[in-house]
């Protein structure tokens, strides 16, 4: 019979209240992905004041086994965070960041991993000035899509399959679910550009493999670059969820 009681690393992503008035945390948690779990106690119990995004740490469980659900018994907070709701922008891309998460039930799979990834973006976000705050966000977006194994490939064209240079630009042809060549580009005649991924932003990415999202946004992009990989990484990330994504449209023109 699995334990009653259990111990879980996780990052607290959103907390919402019941009818009742109950809080329920739900977390990424390395061990079981996605999980929801209830706080109990009033508005000045100390768990509940903890039990907030996006804190991340131990969260000792419990489980009931006749109603089958998780409470939070305690919360052992190592990062709390706390930088992230000072700031809207910084704000945004971590509600980004939790959106996704749950969307993707977690990633998937690999939670450790994750987990990982989601606490090196937000160190990233907590730490760098706010103009830089998508950097650690957009590389997160990259490798989350890249580890669920959503990310087409890069390094060659997918009209005529020919392998792109590093110094060259490629556009993102989703209908395609692949990237094309600077030969291949279609003709777009006045619509909406494909998101382009620049010499420079592939670059940085390649760059930025083993780095953390902190280490790696100390390099910048120039604006062009900069523009496309965001529009690349927010319509990846759209594809990963497989629709529209409240927090962009909650921060556009902000984050
Ligand atoms: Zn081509």
């Amino acid at each position: 019979m699995a334990s009653r009681n259990l111990v879980y690393e996780v990052l607290a992503l959103r907390s919402k209240e019941t009818p009742a008035g109950t809080r329920v945390l739900t977390m990424l948690s390395a061990e079981a992905g996605i999980i929801d779990a209830f706080v109990f106690g009033g508005p000045k119990s100390k768990l509940r004041s903890l039990a907030t995004p996006w804190g991340a740490g131990r969260a000792f469980l419990y489980r009931d086994p006749v109603r089958d659900y998780l409470k939070l018994s305690d919360f052992a907070v190592d990062r709390p965070f706390s930088g992230l709701r000072d700031n809207l922008r910084k704000l945004l891309a971590a509600s980004l960041l939790g959106e996704l998460l749950i969307k993707t039930s977690g990633g998937g799979g690999d939670f450790g991993r994750v987990l990982e990834l989601s606490i090196d973006c937000l160190s990233g976000i907590e730490g760098l000035p706010e103009a830089k705050t998508d950097y650690p966000l957009l590389l997160f977006i990259w490798r989350l899509v890249e580890l669920i194994g959503l990310l087409p490939d890069v390094e060659s064209c997918v009209f005529c399959a020919r392998g792109i240079e590093a110094s060259e630009s490629r556009c993102w042809i989703p209908r395609e679910g692949g990237f094309a060549c600077v030969d291949c580009r279609p003709d777009e005649g006045g619509g909406e550009e494909s998101p382009r991924l620049s010499a420079g932003a592939y670059r940085w990415l390649e760059r930025s493999r083993g780095l953390s999202s902190l280490e790696a946004s100390a390099v910048g992009l120039d604006s062009r670059s900069h523009g496309g990989l965001r529009r690349l990484c927010f319509g990846l990330a759209r594809e990963a969820v497989e629709g529209p994504l409240e927090s962009l449209a909650t921060g556009q023109g902000i984050l």
